[in-house]
């Protein structure tokens, strides 16, 4: 019975895989947050150095890997997949379930995957410093590890919830480097202005992001990061489907369901963009984003244009969104309490390419709990998400008396997160329900965007 699943270090993918060439249709443009026309790479400049920029409007399918940064991702990938075997047995199941985990990282989840990449464009471009926001404290230490490799210094505002909740976040970034500040602060315009309406402001990831972006765009040796949403983020990600893709072929199966958590949409693009292509020349592959009940981008929000952050300061972008000033409820998963979403997980879930599922907090922390006493891993509370929905699938495959294969990301580990088990445990977690009027309310303040789209 083979556990494990691995390849040798060259077999790294050499080339990054875009799916806009395998969009269904063409790309919504992205607009100005000031003039209300599509950005130019001229206005990114100041917040990206080139070589992303010119990665987010690629039309080429592969995009090669620099040996700089391949050599960076020998540190921990390719990363193993595994066969579920003892949680199959668990559950009951004769569905084969298979698991990427990419916790294997120095940070614990798949945001270095992109953080790497980010900071080595950075260098090459001439970036001095990076600022970026980070939400549980994934992306910060992602981005505080990668810009230590690099030697760039980074700048890392986190949201204040988070900065509570998970001290030892903070500790991992400050050990890589990084100047750790809890969001929303008085370092910018922006978290000012919040503070002086909302003194108790327990932050959001959209504050962060405008926090950062006004760092970046008023000084002109730093550059903006982010660890999700945009093109090249999800490009980055490909890495783990790809190999997925061919650990699967050494277990000689093919996924019916591909399942991953949901936040800004970047681990999901990774495991699942990569069988988008599949997809399109008839393969019968679901593709399953699943998110928390009570930030219900996909399945409850509007598809639609809107602004990436909180202050109106990033680029206006057509994706599922709850409004761009909604503010999700204190759920442990803070990974993903993100307004809105990968404009490319968006069109092709608007195409009906890729489902969405929403699950609750209680259910999700079940299903982590059951997995952790299975397979020995702790999850993070955000990839408990598409452990549950993969559990669900199992359970609905059963009572059609089919056996599909389902492979799901397990997008990190969940060792600086335990204060939400022990929560759980306590029964100190609730359920929130969908927060109906906080989002039409947030809907009511949507951009206008006329003459595109
Ligand atoms: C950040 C994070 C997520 C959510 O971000 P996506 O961009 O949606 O992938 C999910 N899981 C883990 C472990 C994370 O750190």
């Amino acid at each position: 019975m083979q556990t494990k699943f691995l390849l040798s270090e060259d077999q790294i993918p050499t080339h990054w895989y875009n799916v806009i060439p395998d969009l269904p249709g063409p790309m919504a443009p992205v607009i100005h947050p000031g003039t209300k026309k599509p950005v130019t790479p001229d206005d990114l400049l100041p917040l990206f150095p080139m070589g992303l920029i010119e990665q987010e409007v690629s039309r080429e399918r592969f995009i090669r890997i620099p040996d700089e940064v391949r050599e960076i991702y020998k540190i921990w990938r390719p990363s193993p997949l595994f066969r579920a075997h003892r949680l199959e047995k668990a559950i009951g199941t004769r569905c084969r379930i298979y698991y990427k985990y990419e916790g294997v990282s120095p940070a614990g989840s798949h945001k270095p995957n992109t953080a790497v990449p980010q900071a080595y464009y950075n260098k090459i471009f001439g970036t001095k410093r990076i600022a970026t926001e980070t939400g549980a404290g994934q992306w910060g230490s992602s981005m505080a590890l990668a810009s230590q490799m690099f030697g760039l210094e980074c700048t890392v505002y986190m949201v204040k919830v988070s900065f509570l909740q998970k001290p030892y976040r903070k500790s991992m970034m400050q050990l890589w480097g990084a100047e750790v500040i809890a969001s929303p602060s008085d370092r910018t315009n922006a978290g000012r202005g919040i503070l002086a309406k909302d003194p108790e402001s327990q932050g959001s990831l959209g504050i962060a992001i405008s926090e950062a972006v006004e760092d970046a765009a008023t000084h002109p040796d730093t550059r903006y990061a982010l660890g999700s949403v945009l093109n090249h983020v999800c490009m980055h990600q490909s890495v783990i489907g790809l190999e997925a893709k061919e650990q699967l072929k050494l277990a000689g199966d093919y996924p019916d369901v591909v399942v991953g958590c949901h936040g800004g949409g970047s681990n999901f693009a990774g495991v699942a963009f990569p069988f988008v292509a599949d997809k399109a020349a008839g393969k019968k592959v679901r593709l399953v984003a699943a998110e928390p009940a009570s930030c219900p981008t996909l399945t409850k929000g509007v598809y639609t244009f809107d602004f990436g952050d909180t202050a109106q300061m990033a680029p206006i972008a057509k994706m599922y969104t709850l409004g761009h000033d909604f503010m999700p409820p204190g759920i442990h998963a803070g990974g993903l309490r993100y307004h809105g979403a990968s404009p490319l997980v968006s069109q092709l879930v608007s195409a009906g390419v890729i489902e969405a599922k929403a699950v609750g907090q209680l259910a999700c922390f079940d299903a982590a709990v059951t997995f952790a006493r299975s397979e020995g891993i702790i999850p993070a509370p955000e990839s408990s998400h598409a452990i549950r929905v993969a559990i669900d699938e199992a359970e609905r495959a059963q009572q059609e008396g089919k056996e599909r294969v389902i492979l799901f990301n397990l997008s990190g580990h969940g060792h600086v997160d335990m204060a939400a088990y022990d929560a759980y445990f306590a029964g100190k977690l609730e359920d929130f329900d969908y927060p109906a009027d906080k989002v039409r309310e947030a809907l009511a303040r949507l951009p206008k965007v006329e003459s595109v789209g």
